[in-house]
């Protein structure tokens, strides 16, 4: 395949023991999305998010572009192998964790192909919550504004 481009999202809300904060350990892991496969093409400063409950830590995010000849499943493969490699483990959705990498866009348009017929639990570009998530949304608005949303047709900087 030629190589396409992926909007990939990265939060943190959890220290973790050599990268320290959850800032650093985003540090991290945008340097780690430069590996082999992947070339990283630009990245957001890091945003800091309020924790929602009294509990919770507050989170680090963060939005990197990365070009790659990877298809959707085999890029997410990989950017679950780099959560594990930074000591995510299974566990709770929304629960603490070290690390989160989600693909949000996809210059290739749409994984499946065909979302109407895909399966409600796949992995699914653009990602179900792009637009109602404004710590995506921000740091993606400073390094791609323009960049359409293939489903409803509006720029990042619109949603
Ligand atoms: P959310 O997806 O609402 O941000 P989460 O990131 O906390 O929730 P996880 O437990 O990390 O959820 O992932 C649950 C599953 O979501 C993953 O195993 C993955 O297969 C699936 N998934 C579907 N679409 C995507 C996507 N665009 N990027 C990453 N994972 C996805
Ligand atoms: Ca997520
Ligand atoms: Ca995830």
């Amino acid at each position: 395949m030629a190589k396409t481009s992926y909007a990939i999202a990265l939060g943190s809300n959890r220290r973790h023991g050599r990268h320290g904060s959850p800032a650093g350990a985003v540090e991290a892991a945008i340097r780690a999305l430069d590996e082999t496969k992947l070339d990283l093409v630009a990245r957001s400063s890091i945003y800091r998010t309020a924790a929602l409950g009294p509990a919770g830590r507050s989170f680090a995010n963060a939005v990197a572009i990365v070009a790659t000849r990877l298809e959707p499943p085999k890029l997410l493969a990989r950017l679950k192998w780099i959560e594990r490699e930074f000591g995510r483990r299974r566990g709770r959705r929304w629960g603490p964790r070290v690390l989160d990498l989600d693909i949000i866009l996809w210059s290739g348009g749409t994984w499946p192909r065909y979302p109407r017929f895909a399966p409600p639990d796949g992995l699914r570009v653009p990602h179900r919550e792009l637009a109602r998530r404004r710590f995506v949304l921000q740091p993606l608005a400073e390094i791609a504004p323009d960049w359409r949303d293939p489903l409803s047709g509006r720029s990042v900087h619109q949603l």
